[in-house]
């Protein structure tokens, strides 16, 4: 049932406010129930219960403006996006009491859609870590295992995503951080082609890798949701981004797999193994591929993003945006004191390594190097895709992890970004996907393909997705058993378009 009715909201050809019957006349059943099972999660930080959307026809783009939504489907935003009015906090104490003044770029576009933004998600500060332990708000917890991270650091879209509360979340991507979380949650998660979405709104941690993402229960909303997201064409508020009206073939037939040969649990090489052998079933020519790219990507994304994440976060200083520390002696004592207070260890690790990197005199060794590298993993994937449709590989090395496995260190957490961090350094196209279930825990694998082509992967998902068992989390059992009366009007609606 639960499958049916979203997806034929958003199959039907218009999207207006009427056909999306997600939330609708009084939400203060749904707040309830998802606040209920949040308690056990920390999946959001923030609820935006007076909704407000617009009426529009989506097709034509005619918005107006209504003071509340009758009818809108439900979705969460990673609390590094910008909506208006609410809370723009990336779960640090420094932007703790910061309210966003604007929409971001693709916020507007989704309004503009008739969604309705029910909240905010949790996060690792500022978007860096892979486990969403590192926040204001304490940590979130995985939906298959409160025990387990959900990932990060989009960890409370991926949690509130697998635990049926919403059926997509924004989340960002700078280095993995929508499709780890993903793979974590046993749900899919697309990053989008570098500049594809509007950066405008979107806190930048680094700005050359970043882009916003999606986090969905089903493989067909991750285009559904592209398409209302993209930009059309460029959006002149981000120079840097843009959307070609042309975008390369949809059709798939040569596929390149790439499996690590050490340095991976061996369930993770099992569901790679079982997807190569699914595909080959279907007629797709897959063929194993070894590429040394793989060897030095993490060290590459830690100095690129560090030393632009240093830059970026200088304007946190205590004047412009933070608490301002009222003891200070001078402006430097006020800068240091208010970095000092608002910052998490994790944040301050990475700012001080950016700033160590771009020191005058170290360029050279580091920077410059990352940057020649970087240079040759877009090569690499380039003439890759001369020859194959598109690359599957690993998303993380181990499924989710305790919060208490000591192997998994937050440096091993960094190694273990490798093989996300190509597809954010080569400015590509990636999507994760759940491809089986071990020991009660999800296993995932993701898919990269040439610029622009989110179509091409994302088709390529569901056209394969019957392929590979598909489950719901216990909470996501709890949540449709509490809302099931929610859940009969909207179907009962459904039926009446
Ligand atoms: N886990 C990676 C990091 O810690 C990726 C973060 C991200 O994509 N925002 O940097």
């Amino acid at each position: 049932m639960k499958d049916d009715y979203w997806n034929t909201i958003l199959t039907s050809s218009r999207i207006t406010s009427e056909s999306l019957s997600g939330l609708h006349g009084d939400s203060t059943g749904y707040f309830n129930v998802i606040k209920k099972i949040n308690k056990d999660l920390n999946a959001f930080v923030f609820y935006n219960e007076n909704i407000q959307t617009r009426k529009v026809d989506a097709v034509h783009g005619d918005a107006t403006h209504a003071a509340s939504s009758t009818h809108s489907i439900p979705c969460a935003i990673k609390s590094n996006i910008a909506m208006k009015g609410m809370p723009l906090h990336c779960a640090s104490n420094l932007l703790k009491d910061f309210t966003s003044p604007v929409h971001a770029s693709a916020i507007a576009q989704l309004l503009d859609a008739g969604f309705s933004i029910v909240g905010l998600t949790n996060m690792d500060e500022f978007g860096m870590g892979s486990s969403t332990t590192h926040s204001i708000f304490g940590r979130t917890a995985n939906p298959w295992d409160i025990g387990r991270s959900p990932g990060g650091s989009s960890g409370g879209s991926a949690a509130a995503v697998a635990a049926g509360m919403v059926p997509f979340a924004l989340g960002s991507d700078t280095g993995g951080s929508v499709r780890q979380p993903a793979m974590f949650c046993g749900v899919w998660g697309l990053k989008p082609s570098y500049g594809a979405v509007s950066r405008y709104g979107l806190v930048a941690y680094s700005s050359s890798l970043d882009v916003i993402g999606i986090i969905a229960e089903q493989p067909s909303w991750l285009r559904k949701i592209f398409s209302i997201i993209k930009v059309k064409g460029r959006d002149p508020k981000d120079t840097s981004s843009f959307y070609p009206q042309k975008t390369p073939s949809e059709q798939v037939k040569k596929v390149a797999v790439y499996i690590p040969r050490r340095n991976i649990a061996e369930e993770i090489r099992n569901g790679m193994l079982l997807a190569v052998q699914q595909y080959r079933n279907i007629g797709y020519e897959v063929t194993e591929i070894d590429l040394p790219i793989f060897d030095y990507a993490a060290a590459v994304y830690l100095n690129i993003s560090t030393a632009e994440a240093s830059s970026n976060l200088a304007r946190f200083d205590g004047i412009r945006y933070g608490t301002r520390d009222a003891t200070a002696q001078s402006s430097a004592d006020l800068v240091r004191r208010s970095r000092n207070a608002g910052f998490g260890s994790e944040v301050k690790l990475r700012v001080l390594t950016g700033a160590y990197i771009l020191q005058s005199g170290f360029q050279d060794q580091y920077y410059t190097k990352a940057r020649a590298l970087q240079k040759h993993i877009q090569k690499t994937l380039l003439s890759l895709f001369k020859h194959y449709d598109l690359l599957i590989l690993p998303v993380f090395p181990t499924q989710s992890f305790r919060f208490d496995d000591t192997q998994l260190s937050d440096f091993a957490q960094k190694l273990g970004d490798t093989f996300s961090v190509v597809a954010n350094l080569a400015g590509l196209p990636a999507a994760s996907f759940p491809v089986a279930w071990y020991n009660g825990l999800p296993m995932g694998a993701q898919v990269v393909g040439p610029l622009y082509t989110e179509d091409r992967i994302c088709l390529f998902l569901e056209n394969t997705a019957h392929l590979f068992e598909h489950r719901y989390s216990p909470y996501a059992k709890k949540f449709f058993e509490h809302s099931s009366r929610d859940l009969q009007d909207r179907e009962a609606m459904m039926k009446d378009l």
